[in-house]
């Protein structure tokens, strides 16, 4: 990864950039940005893996879906998060010139990425970067989507099955909607952390 060029990239599409070498460092730093605010996540293995919930609600107000134990409560706090100051969110794949691919089932985490808050914070490690948006694609559809049906454990081909992506029609399908951030998004502050470890699926 050459450092450098990456945040010159994002910059360049319009995002507030933090680079750190490994998860403590991002820790700290975003662990002394927020006092009293309400902050929303989206789903994101890279959010809980970083343990943001317990060090951000040491003094502010955090709604996190993966918090909770069933559906009805999932989706209720998804909601409170869609209304918070700021969101919090990764991302599926970002290619080295800063165009970033979300994947989403329910489709809590892509609203919150796209208008409603303060500033929209996207965490990715080291894993997620991509050469172009053709690899980025495939491995949203092709990598951590199977491997998040088969953490989730849903009735789908890909959890079922040999972990290939069949583009299936099941109920329990965790792909529905594709986003695409080509820049930052109008009239919302934006800000790309990147952690140089692998993080999230
Ligand atoms: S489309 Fe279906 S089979 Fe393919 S990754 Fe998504 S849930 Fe799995």
């Amino acid at each position: 990864m050459d450092r450098d060029r990456l945040i010159a990239a994002f910059k360049k599409k319009g995002y507030e950039v933090s680079f750190f070498a490994g998860r403590e460092e991002a820790r700290t730093y975003l662990g002394g940005l927020f006092c009293g605010s309400t902050i929303g996540f989206g789903d994101s293995l890279t959010l809980a893996e970083l343990e943001l919930y317990d060090l951000l609600r040491e003094d502010n107000t955090v709604f996190d879906p993966n918090q909770c134990a069933d559906n009805e409560s999932f989706l209720a706090t998804a909601r409170q998060a869609l209304l918070a100051d700021y969101f919090f969110t990764s991302v599926n794949a970002a290619t080295e010139d800063g165009v970033m691919v979300n994947l989403d089932g329910s489709g809590n985490r892509v609203a919150g990425s796209l208008f409603g808050h303060k500033k929209v914070f996207f965490v990715l490690g080291s894993n997620k970067l991509c050469s172009d948006l053709e690899e980025a694609t495939r491995r949203a559809r092709e990598i951590a989507a199977p491997a998040n049906a088969r953490r989730l454990q849903t009735k789908t081909p890909c959890a079922l099955g040999t972990g290939i992506c069949r583009d299936c029609n099941s109920p329990e399908r965790i792909c529905n909607a594709l986003v695409i951030y080509f820049r930052r998004l109008l009239d919302t502050e934006a800000e790309v952390i990147i952690i140089d470890e692998a993080l999230g699926l």
